[in-house]
C-alpha cells in the first residue's frame, strides 16, 4: 500500500475503512459502516485539508442494493422529464452511471434526487448527458470504458502509485526540459517533451496532416534520443486536432500503456478523427499507421478532466486544463513542477475572442513563469478582419451562390469551423435571407456535430443559453441532412437546386471533400470555400494559389485531370486561431503576465516575427526552437 494511503489510514478510525486505493490522482475509501458513509462528521474533510489531495468515501460493494431494485428506486425518484436512457452499475466501484438527456432535471434541486438514491441505495450516482442527436461513436466510446472497468479499476490504481509512491521523497537535485519533437517552426505534427528529474511527459503528438502518410516527415520525432517509449509517464492532449493528436494510437501500438489526459470532447472528437484517418489511408491503398485496435487503446487509457480542475499527474508534475477558445473542448495545458519550482503554459491553438461556439481563451493563471504559445497567424501581415465581418462574408458569399443557382463546397477539418458555419446558415435561413436550402453534413462532420450536443456546457454562453433557457438548440434545425455513403454524395451532386455542402478533409488531402470537387469544379456557378489554414504542399493550398487544374483518381480508378473552373473563395480571418493582434493582446492580458515566452505552430517567418515583436514590447525573453532543439527551462 502507498506510503499517503497509510497516512491517511492512520487519520482515520480504525475499523471504518474496509479498502483504500488510487482511481489515477484521487484516492478512494471505501467503507462498511452505512451510517459513517451517510454522516461522518466531517471526518473525510478533515483529511482532506490535512493533505491536500482529492479523497472520495464510497460504501462497500456489499452494502450496494441489489441491482434490480436499484434500477426501480432511481427511476422512481427521478421525474420523467429528466428522460433517462440506460442505467450503467460498476459494481467493484459502487457506482452507478445515469444517462439522461436532461442531467439537470436528473440531480434536482441542490443534488437532491442524487442524495436521495445514495441514501436509499448505497450506490454512488454519476449522471452522464445523452447527446440529442444520436451517435454511435459516443455509445461505442462509452461501452469500451464500461466494458473495460476491470481492467481501468487496475490502471487507475497503477497511476496512482506513480504518483503518490515515494510521496515524502526528499528534493532532488531540481530541473526542467524542453524537446520540440515536432511543431517548432512548423504548423503540424505538435509534440512536446516535458522532463525533469522525475517525470516524462508528452504535450500532444500529432501528425502534419499537409504532408503524405509515407514520408516520415508527416510524423514527431520519436526517434530522438530523448525519447524512450518505455519511460514515458502521461500523455496530454490539447485538442482533438490530428496536427496534434493523430499520431497517439501509435504510441499504443509500440508499447506504451500509460495515460492520456484530455478532456471528454477532446477524446470522443480524437477518437472519430483518427478512426477516419485510417479509412482515409485505406481508401488510398495504403497501409494504415494503425488500426481501430489502437484508438480503442487510447479511449481506454483516457483520464477525462473538466477545465480547471487541478490533478496531479507525476510525483512532481501537476496539471490544470483551461479553455482555449479554439475547438469544443480545447484546452491550454497549465503545469505546475516541483513544490513551487516552476509554471508553464503551452497554450497550443488558441483563439483570444469570442467565436460563434466558444468563449475566448483563459487569461488567468495562479502563478506562470514560462509560456509556449502558437504562430499561425503570427506574422506583421496576418492581421485579419473582424469575426463579424468574415461571419458576414462568409454568409455573402452563400447568397450570391444560392442566387446564381450555384452549390457551396467548404472543405472542413469536421470540428470547429463546420459548426461555427452550420450556426451561420441557420441563422440565414431563420432571418430568411436566402430561402430554406439543404445544409448536407457528410459523415464524419455529422459525428462530430453530435458531439457538440453531447457536452453543450462546453459552448459559449450565447449558445448554452439558446439551448438550455429557450429550449431552441439550432444544430436540431432540418435544413441539415446527413449524408453517409458514396451513393448519397453522387444524388447531392445530381441535385439542381442551391446547397451547402461540408466535408473533410479541410485541406483537400483526400476525403469527401475531394469527392465534392470532383464533382463540382467544372461548373463555374458553384463555390469553393476556404475557411480553414491551408497546410504548405497540400492540395488546398495550390489551388488557393491559383492552380487551374489538379489530377485525382477518377471513377475508373485511372489517374485524371480536372479543370478547375468554380468560383474559389478564402475567408482567412474565419479561424480558430488568434490573428496577430490577438496574440500581442492575449500576451498583453495575461495574468500574471511569463517572463520566457516560446513561440511554436507557426511557419519559421511567422515565429520570429511575433517573437522579435513580443520582445520589443513586452521586454520579456522570447524564443522559437526548431524541431529536436531542447530548452532548459529551469
Ligand atoms: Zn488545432
Amino acid at each position: 500500500m502507498g506510503d499517503i494511503l497509510k497516512e491517511i489510514l492512520s487519520q482515520l478510525p480504525e475499523d471504518k475503512i474496509s479498502n483504500a486505493i488510487f482511481e489515477g490522482a484521487n484516492i478512494v475509501l471505501y467503507t462498511k459502516d452505512k451510517d459513517f458513509f451517510l454522516n461522518n462528521d466531517g471526518t473525510i474533510k478533515k483529511v482532506v485539508d490535512n493533505i491536500k489531495k482529492r479523497v472520495e468515501l464510497r460504501p462497500d460493494p456489499e452494502l450496494c442494493m441489489d441491482q434490480e431494485k436499484a434500477e426501480k428506486l432511481i427511476k422512481k425518484i427521478i421525474p420523467k422529464d429528466g428522460e433517462i436512457g440506460n442505467i450503467i452499475f460498476d459494481p467493484q466501484r459502487s457506482i452507478v452511471i445515469i444517462e439522461a438527456e436532461k442531467p439537470g432535471l436528473v440531480i434536482g434541486k441542490q443534488g437532491g434526487f442524487l442524495q436521495e438514491i445514495k441514501e436509499k441505495s448505497f450506490w454512488v450516482p454519476q449522471i452522464k448527458r445523452t447527446p440529442v442527436i444520436r451517435s454511435q461513436l459516443i455509445e461505442n466510446i462509452r461501452s469500451v470504458l464500461y466494458l473495460n472497468n476491470d481492467y481501468r479499476k487496475k490502471f487507475l490504481d497503477k497511476i496512482g502509485h506513480r504518483i503518490y509512491d515515494g510521496w515524502i521523497r526528499g528534493k532532488k537535485n531540481e530541473w526542467i526540459r524542453l524537446t520540440y519533437l515536432g511543431g517548432g517552426r512548423q504548423v503540424g505534427r505538435s509534440c512536446l517533451l516535458l522532463q525533469t528529474p522525475e517525470s516524462r511527459v508528452l504535450m500532444d503528438c500529432g501528425i502534419d496532416p499537409a504532408t503524405q502518410s509515407d514520408n516520415s516527415e508527416a510524423y514527431p520525432y520519436l526517434e530522438s534520443p530523448d525519447f524512450n517509449i518505455a519511460e514515458l509517464d502521461a500523455v496530454i492532449v490539447t485538442h482533438a486536432h490530428l496536427d496534434h493528436s493523430g499520431f497517439i494510437p501509435y504510441l499504443f501500438k509500440y508499447g506504451y500503456k500509460g495515460p492520456v489526459y484530455c478532456t471528454a470532447p477532446t477524446r470522443d472528437i480524437m477518437s472519430l478523427l483518427q478512426l477516419d484517418l485510417v479509412k482515409i489511408m485505406r481508401n488510398e491503398g495504403k497501409e494504415p499507421i494503425y488500426t481501430s485496435e489502437e484508438i480503442k487503446e487510447v479511449v481506454k487509457h483516457t483520464i477525462i478532466l473538466g477545465y480547471e480542475e487541478v490533478t496531479d499527474i507525476t510525483p512532481d508534475v501537476r496539471i490544470t486544463l483551461y479553455n482555449a477558445g479554439h475547438i469544443l473542448g480545447s484546452a491550454m495545458v497549465h503545469v505546475h513542477v516541483g513544490n513551487g519550482l516552476h509554471n508553464l503554459l503551452y497554450t497550443a491553438d488558441l483563439k483570444y475572442g469570442k467565436t460563434k461556439l466558444l468563449n475566448p481563451a483563459e487569461t488567468k493563471f495562479p502563478r506562470l513563469e514560462t509560456m509556449m504559445i502558437e504562430s499561425t497567424y503570427g506574422g506583421k501581415e496576418n492581421v485579419l478582419p473582424t469575426r463579424e465581418d468574415s461571419e458576414q462574408e462568409v454568409a455573402d458569399i452563400i447568397i450570391d451562390t444560392v442566387k446564381r443557382k450555384g452549390k457551396v463546397l467548404i472543405p472542413v477539418l469536421g470540428v470547429g469551423r463546420a459548426q461555427e458555419i452550420m450556426l451561420i446558415v441557420e441563422d440565414l435561413v431563420k432571418r430568411k435571407m436566402i430561402d430554406t436550402i439543404p445544409v448536407y453534413i457528410d459523415g464524419m462532420v455529422w459525428d462530430v456535430t453530435a458531439i457538440h450536443t453531447a457536452y453543450p456546457e462546453f459552448l459559449n454562453n450565447n449558445v448554452t443559453k439558446l439551448i438550455f433557457h429557450r429550449d431552441h438548440n439550432p444544430f436540431l434545425n432540418p435544413i441539415f441532412k446527413r449524408v453517409g455513403s458514396q451513393k448519397e454524395r453522387t444524388q447531392v451532386l445530381e441535385e439542381t437546386g442551391s446547397c451547402v455542402i461540408l466535408a473533410t478533409s479541410g485541406m483537400l488531402m483526400g476525403g469527401p471533400s475531394v469527392e465534392y470537387l470532383k464533382g463540382l469544379c467544372a461548373n463555374k456557378n458553384n463555390t469553393l470555400m476556404f475557411v480553414s489554414y491551408q497546410g504548405q504542399g497540400s492540395l488546398g493550398r495550390r489551388i488557393q494559389r491559383g492552380e487551374k487544374e489538379f489530377m485525382q483518381q477518377g471513377l475508373g480508378g485511372k489517374n485524371e485531370i480536372y479543370e478547375i473552373k468554380l468560383d474559389i473563395k478564402t475567408i482567412e480571418a474565419f479561424t480558430g486561431h488568434s490573428d496577430r493582434m490577438q496574440l500581442m493582446k492575449y500576451i498583453q492580458n495575461c495574468q500574471p503576465r511569463p517572463k520566457k515566452i516560446i513561440f511554436n505552430h507557426g511557419e519559421s517567418s511567422r515565429c520570429l516575427d511575433v517573437a522579435s515583436s513580443v520582445h520589443k514590447a513586452f521586454r520579456v525573453e522570447t524564443i522559437c526552437p526548431r524541431n529536436l532543439e531542447s530548452v532548459r527551462i529551469k
